[in-house]
């Protein structure tokens, strides 16, 4: 009945994503004093008691849209559903505490692969010393699903908000990008190669970082102590699953600022770099749009640019600036590029 055969109804994937979730749940008001912060950042926020904040995430994860199984082995997967929301948590420099795994499953899977996937999640909450406390467990007509939520504390007025970004403050990002992407493009070539010819093996060496960092994330859960130890406070920050100029561009909105970023400061791996030569892509575009990084991106106040500058985890990748300005790219040749968010779009993947 609403199927959209006569054209009278709205195609989801028009709104896209973010377009979709302001238009399902605009008209929420919070009713509850406790509720800090709903939706619209990394994690809701929660007041529990005068010290400690409830900080609240989750994750669905579905099969055929998010992983394929033909080269995700389930146990990665598994560790990696903990690990994409694990880094929400950490987006908001709490601490996570605990989660809850949701899964359904055809009778296509065996209980040995059920196991696996849970080896996964095992290894993952050891790890990042998390407890499983609950989930639920039903049947799939078709392919698996994983629905993880997590929770973690933060000290009261010590959580960090996408909304806090100023004029002048600066753009930080940790680790390297475009690696995850370029990871899944390797796997799908091989995917492809496997098809054509089941007896080749393919020489993964020269990629394994890239498909590390697709099959095996990890979570910055180092990041919220080393600003604690460098005795900096980020302004906003958010993780990187959807790319760099979409996080950006969240940042932007919910701060109400403008920003510039950089070109030449994105940090790139050199396997980035020489496997985008390869496949004839542009490396900025990679990290710009690539998205699945789990790296945090964060502005920090200028004044803090000495305790921050010869650190190894962080780049400083560009400066925020007033919203009129609006948000740009500024290239290695100097053109100023209005960033626009590429980021990958399950909604649209069939497009
Ligand atoms: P992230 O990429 O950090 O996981 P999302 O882009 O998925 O964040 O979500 C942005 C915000 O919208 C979050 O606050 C999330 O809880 C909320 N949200 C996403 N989908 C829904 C939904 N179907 N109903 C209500 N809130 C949602
Ligand atoms: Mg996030």
């Amino acid at each position: 009945m609403f199927e959209n055969k006569d054209n009278t109804t709205t195609g989801i994937g028009s709104l896209g994503e973010f377009g979709l979730i302001d238009h399902l749940t605009k008209n929420f008001k919070i009713k509850q004093k406790s509720t800090v912060k709903g939706i619209g950042d990394d994690a809701a926020v929660i007041s529990c008691n005068s010290k400690k904040e409830l900080v609240v995430t989750t994750d669905l994860l579905l099969e055929g849209v998010h992983f394929d199984l033909s080269y995700m082995p389930l146990k990665h997967l598994g560790y990696k559903a903990v690990i994409v929301n694990l880094s929400d948590v950490y987006a908001m420099n709490a601490e996570p505490t605990q989660i809850t795994v949701s899964i359904a499953a055809s009778n296509r899977f065996p209980v040995e692969a059920l196991e696996e996937l849970y080896a996964g999640i095992t290894a993952a909450a050891q790890i990042y010393n998390i407890d499983v406390i609950g989930g639920d467990t039903t049947s799939s007509t078709t392919g698996l699903l994983i629905s993880i939520t997590a929770l973690g504390t933060v000290n009261k007025g010590e959580a960090v908000y996408r909304s806090g970004a100023n004029e002048n403050d600066l753009l930080v990002v940790t680790g390297d990008l475009g690696a995850a992407y370029m990871g899944l493009q390797i796997l799908e070539r091989e995917k492809e190669v496997f098809k054509v010819n089941p007896n080749s093996q393919p020489d993964l060496e020269p990629y394994s970082y890239l498909v590390e960092r697709q099959l095996k994330p990890e979570a910055r859960k180092d990041i919220t102590r080393l600003l604690k130890e460098l005795e900096v406070k980020p302004t906003a920050m958010i993780d990187i699953s959807d790319g760099l100029s979409s996080e950006i561009l969240h940042i932007c909105k919910s701060s109400k600022v403008g920003c510039n970023l950089y070109e030449d400061k994105i940090p790139l791996d050199p396997q980035v770099i020489s496997t985008c030569e390869e496949f004839k892509l542009d490396s900025t575009t990679i990290a710009l749009s690539g998205g699945e990084d789990y790296e945090l991106l964060f502005t920090v106040k200028q004044e803090d640019f000495p305790k921050i500058k010869a650190n190894p985890h962080l780049s400083i990748i560009g400066h925020i600036t007033n919203e009129k300005e609006g948000v740009h790219l500024i290239s290695r040749a100097g053109a100023k590029i209005p960033l626009i968010a590429r980021g990958w779009n399950a909604l649209n993947a069939e497009e």
